[in-house]
């Protein structure tokens, strides 16, 4: 401890509440929300101001203040500037100790249409609250007052608690930060589901088609969030809303404690693969009120927003969300059979192709989430693997495992009811270590399975999981102009810029990288005959045997290069999902109690194309 001498001043930075905002978006097409604050300062220092370098649910480092522009000070009463500047890259001071309340007024510059940054345009303006609030950095508890300025028309949707005519409340600064404000012309549904009040507020122009339109999703959003509700109890907030933009090209969402913000692209509802992916993300976010909000890991408890804050627990926040959003969906009969093990076998499919789910475990790549998930580049397939991916996998193998070891008796939703009653519902978070909690959940030893697959990077037994419920993986390969019965096309291993013919990453180990090629090469010419592109090359590769020496002519910044590589038969483009004839009572059971509907005897069930590699 520190005793404070004569010669050294002790200062009180407490700032008084609340904090008061005023929103406003006059110009739209500027892409720009006027915003200010009003404050008490501290008694006997400068009032300090800091805007969130990163927002919880996405775990980059992304330096918000960067959009903030035109800050001034005034005291209020006296309309007198009060000098002001800037102290890091993300925090401010205003000398105004002891004076009157302080009005602070900024610009922020948005437009970016993620679910993680401010959107403004001449179409509506998406807020993103730790893009746009700069806050004093003691004062976390203080409650809030937020008054929006719409433009005439334009309605505003928010989870923000409403306090009157544009007026709006949050309890702290945290709950103001975790409630997106969406201004703009929407489609609402309201509904009741999950024991509450839900909206779903749609913005962007879409394309109904025969089958889906919003009447569907109404109905089977209200049928997916009593499934999730039925396993840990009613919604734990008063109302919640569902925020989805659709925009060309755009996909994503981002959890928040009573609403989501989620994107996705204006042909979401042309097909019923499109349409049911719409459901899982919608699935995906509502569940995180429950897995990830509340039942969170330690570190979460309370945010750091300077800096990153470590835990190797996201596979548990988003792999076990990973699989419940798709499989709630199904067991909520929302998402057909087949689309659900299609989708499973998709996924084992991408798993097998990269490399890096040998380098690091779930819990490495949820440390390292903040320099590798969330900052992609080539290398990424060779050096890490994604916990939502992997995570939902292991997840998935664990539910069955665990119906299989206990005859039926406990399954993956009994670690996760334990898991809410004693962390989740009693607000803290759980330690870094879950082995013991799910052992007491469960009460089976799950050593092994830690050591393998949580901590170790081993790949789940999906194929021996599925065996169990009388389903078999059974891989297979498109020959594209060739016949079936043709050997597996030659690979070279490598992705491809999309469907160019510029190689995006080269796999560790194998073909390319032995001859040679690297990320960046275009690839202009097989064998000395011209490739158009990714689908060129792919049919000229399934008419070659693997072994043969093929010779690649490229240019790599801008000079020719040729490189001998001898290609590898093509590991599966295609598995299918094949329920086993000799499957028995008990896998026939096991079935039945997964996925809520009979075993289809024989025959193949599902078909999934895995995407990637050349
Ligand atoms: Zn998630």
């Amino acid at each position: 401890m520190t005793v404070p001498g004569a010669h050294e001043l002790v200062l009180d930075r407490r700032v008084t509440a609340p904090l008061r905002y005023r929103l406003s978006v006059p110009r739209p097409e500027s892409h720009l929300v006027e915003v200010e604050l009003r404050v008490a300062p501290p008694p006997d220092a400068p009032l300090r101001l800091e805007m969130p370098a990163w927002c919880p649910g996405s775990y980059l480092i992304r330096d918000y203040a960067r959009h903030v522009r035109d800050l001034e000070a005034r005291d209020v009463e006296s309309g007198r500037a009060l000098p002001a500047r800037q102290v890091s890259k993300r925090e401010w001071e205003v000398d105004a100790a002891g004076g009157g309340d302080v009005a602070v007024r900024y610009r922020v510059y948005g437009h970016e249409l993620t679910v993680r940054t401010n959107h403004v345009d001449a179409g509506h303006a998406f807020l993103h609250g730790p893009a746009l609030y700069l806050f004093p950095g003691d004062a976390r508890d203080a409650a809030c007052e937020v008054e929006i300025e719409p433009p005439p028309g334009w309605p505003v949707v928010t989870a923000l608690e409403p306090a009157g005519a544009g007026r709006y409340r949050a309890d702290d600064v945290d709950q103001l930060l975790d409630c997106p404000i969406h201004i703009g012309p929407v489609e609402l549904r309201e509904l009741e589901a999950g024991g509450r009040p839900v909206a779903l507020a749609v913005w962007g122009g879409f394309a109904p088609s025969a089958s889906f339109g919003l009447d569907a999703l109404t109905r089977d959003l209200a049928a997916v969030v009593d499934a999730h509700a039925a396993r840990l109890g009613p919604l734990p907030c008063d109302r919640y809303t569902f925020l989805l933009m659709l925009s060309p090209g755009a996909y994503g969402g981002l959890e928040h404690a009573s609403s989501s913000a989620n994107l996705n692209h204006p042909h979401a509802f042309a097909s019923a693969r499109s349409y049911y992916e719409l459901i899982e993300l919608l699935s995906h976010e509502l569940f995180h009120v429950w897995n990830g909000k509340r039942l969170r890991p330690r570190v979460f408890d309370r945010f750091d927003y300077g800096r990153e804050n470590y835990t190797r627990c996201l596979w548990m926040v988003e792999g076990v969300t990973s699989y419940y959003d798709r499989w709630t969906a199904r067991r909520a009969g929302v998402v057909p059979l087949n689309h659900y093990l299609s989708k499973l076998a998709e996924e084992w499919g991408r798993l097998l192709a990269i490399p890096g789910r040998l380098r690091h475990s779930l819990e490495d790549a949820s440390f390292n989430a903040w320099v590798k998930l969330y900052k992609p580049d080539e290398s990424n397939l060779n050096t890490t693997v994604s916990y939502y991916l992997k995570g939902g996998l292991v997840m998935c193998a664990l539910d069955l495992e665990l119906r299989r070891r206990s005859d039926g008796e406990v399954d993956l939703d009994r670690v996760l009811v334990h898991m809410w009653r004693e962390f989740g519902a009693a607000g803290r978070g759980y330690p870094e270590d879950l082995q013991p909690i799910f052992e007491q959940a469960t009460g089976l030893d799950l050593g092994d399975f830690f050591a393998r697959f949580i901590r170790g990077r081993e790949d789940p037994d999906l194929p021996g999981a599925l065996a169990t419920v009388g389903l078999e993986l059974r891989p297979g390969w498109e020959r594209p102009g060739q016949e079936d019965s043709a050997p597996p096309p030659a690979w070279l291993g490598v992705t491809m810029q999309g469907s160019g013919r510029t190689v995006g990453g080269v796999l560790d180990g194998g073909p390319a990288e032995r001859g040679g090629l690297s990320p960046g090469d275009e690839i202009i010419a097989l064998d000395r005959y011209q490739v158009g592109g990714e689908g060129d090359l792919r049919q000229r590769l399934a008419g070659r045997a693997a072994g043969q020496p093929v010779e690649l002519t490229l240019f790599r910044r801008g000079r020719l290069e040729v490189c001998e590589v001898v290609p590898e038969p093509a590991p599966p483009t295609r598995i299918e999902v094949v329920a086993s004839a000799a499957a028995g009572a008990g896998e026939h059971q096991r079935f039945a109690d997964w996925l809520g509907a009979p075993h289809p005897g024989e025959g193949v069930v599902a078909t999934a194309p895995v995407p990637g590699t050349l």
